[in-house]
């Protein structure tokens, strides 16, 4: 478990005392939301409530029916109040119009806190607004904290290939910048009921004045793509399976459960599992309710990307293996002789 340093107080900065309530982003492409927004405006709840300010949703879009209904979501899930700007120069993102309209109602609104989702867009995005507003940005999030004496909102991140963890905190700028990335916080439950304040900014841009171009939208073909960030259950293999013959017995098991596959580092290296399997901190955050490891050794790269599990189950042969420091189960033994007979087990059911 990381050990928390004692740190030095501080007071709040006067200069801020204008800067005032808790942002998130809505990241929207084409009307679909990315559910990552939904889970910032869950952990911006928990911010916003122990400031004792609002919590605000921000959703930019094109001029239609859609682009409104967003803030509508963005109350069930609870923001109290919604900063909407509709501009055909944001029907498709690009970052020139974007980091515009943002920078402009930071400027104007003056948030204490502004989140993003650690997405691409939401990447570019956040970088290039923290820097026009010469702020701090904390990128790739765990946990967010706020220090009562100084508002201070203390972000804790992966450092040194993430070997350590380390909590940052934004001082002597305003607003504090963070992005997270997908499935490291809790979805909030949403409820219908909700209602919140819609404002409607005005913002305007010069079509010629935007360097980049969209000269066609291509749809990137999801389908038949691996949904490891969402998946209920995943079942994934490491090094221990030995040959990629043996990842055949992580697919066996996967089907008769329903379940996603996934992969450490050095499976996909290898070429046993595409990139896009990848548990870990240079793959894919999963918070699945039951994940299946077999033959991974529970490096700490691997283990930010899965230990958000509800149920974690560990197949090692080794019985110091890290990974039975924090799984919930442990089964010691050969996977290439577990993981059949499971496959057997859960068949029969
Ligand atoms: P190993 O560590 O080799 O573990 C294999 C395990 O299998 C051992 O515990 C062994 O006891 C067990 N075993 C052996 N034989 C059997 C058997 N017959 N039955 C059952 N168990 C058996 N790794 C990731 O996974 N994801 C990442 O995103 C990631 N990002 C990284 C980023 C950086 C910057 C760096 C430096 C590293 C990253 N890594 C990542 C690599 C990580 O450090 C580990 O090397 C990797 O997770 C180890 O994979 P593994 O557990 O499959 O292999």
């Amino acid at each position: 478990a990381p050990r928390k340093p004692a740190r030095k107080k501080v007071e709040l900065d006067p200069r801020f005392l204008s800067y005032k309530h808790v942002w998130v982003y809505i990241e929207a492409e084409r009307g679909e939301v990315h559910p990552v927004s939904w889970e910032l405006l869950g952990e911006g709840r928990k911010l916003a409530d122990q400031l004792g300010v609002d919590l605000v949703g921000v959703v930019l879009g094109p001029p239609e029916a859609r682009t409104r209904a967003i803030c509508e979501e963005a109350f069930h899930f609870g923001a109290n109040r919604c900063y909407l700007v509709q501009h055909d120069a944001l029907r498709d993102y690009r970052n020139e119009p974007y980091t515009k309209c943002l920078t402009e109602l930071v400027d104007t609104y003056q948030p204490e806190i502004l989140m993003l989702g650690a997405t691409t867009l939401g990447r570019d995005l956040a970088g290039s607004v923290a820097t026009t507003l010469a702020t701090g940005l904390v990128a790739d999030c765990t946990e967010l904290v706020i220090e009562a004496e100084s508002r201070c909102l203390a972000s804790t991140r992966p450092t040194f290939g993430g070997s350590l963890l380390c909590t940052i905190m934004t001082q002597r700028h305003r607003p504090q910048m963070a992005t997270v990335r997908p499935r490291v916080m809790a979805m909030p439950d949403a409820d219908a009921s909700r209602r919140g304040e819609v404002i409607e900014h005005a913002f305007s841009i010069v079509e010629t004045s935007i360097i980049t171009k969209i000269l066609q939208f291509i749809p990137d073909d999801t389908r038949d793509k691996p949904n490891l960030p969402f998946a209920d259950i995943i079942v994934a293999g490491g090094r221990g399976l030995k040959k990629p013959e043996n990842f055949q017995l992580v697919w066996d098991l996967a089907k008769v459960l329903g379940a996603e596959v996934g992969a450490s580092r050095p499976v996909v290296q290898a070429g046993w599992a595409e990139l896009d399997r990848q548990v870990g901190q240079s793959g894919k955050t999963v918070r699945p309710k039951l994940y299946i490891a077999a033959g991974i050794s529970g490096a700490v790269q691997h283990r930010v990307g899965m230990d958000g599990a509800d149920v974690i189950i560990a197949i090692n042969n080794d019985s110091n293996a890290p990974i039975f420091d924090f799984a919930h189960y442990g089964i010691v033994g050969n996977a290439m002789q577990i993981l059949p007979a499971l496959t057997e087990a859960f068949r029969k059911h």
